[in-house]
């Protein structure tokens, strides 16, 4: 698409223009001292926001998905046993990977458009005193159906367990835009990418390691090369890296923390959450519902609106590509035809969203929706419209 409406698909994200003049970069020798001065600040300004003192982030030139990969091999032997919740198409991928890398996978089959199960992930680890399971897998933020799930909260389930398993977070659509904690939940591999909450192109994993998960690679056997940790440590910690760096992302990556951190992290995260209100008044006007179940499951970052009987979510998404050159998210997996996803991640602000939402109701009203144009606009512009800023009054 080439023009210039922004896009509503929850990743990759808009890339704001200081972002994308920082990606665009000329040739560098990596070895020189200049590389340092790029990946060390991105470094420091990626475990603030993963909130990590005691973690390191490590990065690779892949996407979230090798971040995933990376974490296993890291970490795991073949033949291990992992405890994962299938309920929705990232999670089923993360199982899918896992599997592929000879993992034994305890899978908790849990209905799409609920968060990770708790209670019944407690009763596993209690009932494991033999503690072979060796690590829990969860997904923060489902994609798929916009679910957020309770991080601290199976968090407490390994820790009443008292249980050793390591604890693998994919942040991929939450770390940079909804709260993380990594050291406050324990959390021993998090991971994420750069074109999400970064809002740079795709092309970096981005992965939080703890000291528990360091010490777990000393004796895990997956093979690894590409991949192995400690190469990459040891080669930023003498000012490269182990191949050739993608500079120009990690140029980005260096600026994309300072304008988060500028923005304040709790200010990025009460915008989403403003942003996404919005969208859900937006929803609840229209007569329809998101996919999330419950109001604790929402997120702030994608919303999968679910689409009335006899519709089908993926006619919007196409309809709005060729008729308004505007970009939503299909319904994947179980849900594909079911919903639609408006992404509401990253460069965002809320007369942007407007324009989003407006298109989405052109949409389903083109295609004959039960909906009254404006309505979700107006919703919308209720929770967003406010008097003039503090900042403002302030210089009066
Ligand atoms: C986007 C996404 C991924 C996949 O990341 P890639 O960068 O496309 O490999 C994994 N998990 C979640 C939750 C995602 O949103």
């Amino acid at each position: 698409m080439t023009s210039q409406n922004p896009v509503f698909i929850p990743g990759p994200t808009n890339i704001p223009e200081s972002l994308r003049k920082a990606c665009d970069m000329g040739t560098m020798d990596h070895r020189s001292a200049a590389f340092k001065e790029i990946i060390t600040p991105a470094l420091a300004g990626v475990k603030k926001i993963l909130g990590t003192e005691t973690g390191e982030v490590i990065t690779f030139p892949a996407t979230g998905t090798g971040g995933w990969e990376a974490s296993i091999a890291n970490t795991l032997s073949p033949g291990d046993k992992v405890l994962a919740a299938r309920h929705g198409m990232f999670s089923h991928r993360w199982i899918d990977l896992c599997q592929r890398h000879g993992l034994e996978v305890q899978i908790v089959e849990t209905p799409w458009g609920q968060g990770a199960p708790v209670s019944k992930f407690a009763e596993i680890l209690a009932a494991d005193k033999g503690h072979e399971i060796k690590a829990v897998l969860a997904t923060h933020n489902e994609t798929a159906t916009g679910v957020r799930s309770d991080i601290a909260g199976v968090r407490n389930a390994i820790d009443a367990a008292d249980h050793p398993a390591l604890f693998m977070v994919d942040g991929v659509s939450s770390i940079g835009s909804m709260p993380f904690e990594m050291d406050a939940w324990g959390v021993d591999l998090a991971v994420t990418g750069s074109q999400k909450g970064f809002m740079l192109p795709a092309g970096l994993s981005i992965v939080g390691v703890s000291q528990k998960a360091w010490s777990a690679i000393e004796t895990a056997k997956l093979a690894r090369a590409f991949f192995d940790f400690r190469d990459m440590r040891d080669a930023v910690a003498a000012g490269g890296y182990p191949y050739t760096p993608a500079v120009g992302l990690l140029n980005g990556l260096s600026v994309s923390v300072d304008m988060l951190l500028a923005e304040g992290m709790d200010n990025v995260f009460a915008r989403h959450t403003r942003i996404a209100d919005g969208v859900r008044a937006a929803i609840a006007a229209w007569g329809m519902t998101p996919c999330a179940q419950s109001a604790d499951l929402y997120s702030d970052t994608v919303t999968a609106v679910v689409v009335p009987q006899g519709f089908n979510g993926t006619d919007v998404v196409t309809h709005a590509a060729e008729c308004y050159d505007m970009a939503f998210g299909v319904g994947l997996g179980e849900v594909a035809g079911k919903v639609f996803r408006i992404g509401h991640l990253g460069s965002l602000t809320d007369a942007m969203m407007l324009s989003g939402l407006g298109v989405a109701e052109m949409c389903m009203a083109d295609l004959g929706y039960p909906i009254k144009l404006g309505s979700g606009v107006g919703a919308a512009q209720e929770v967003y419209r406010h008097g003039p800023k503090a900042s403002a009054l302030a210089a009066e």
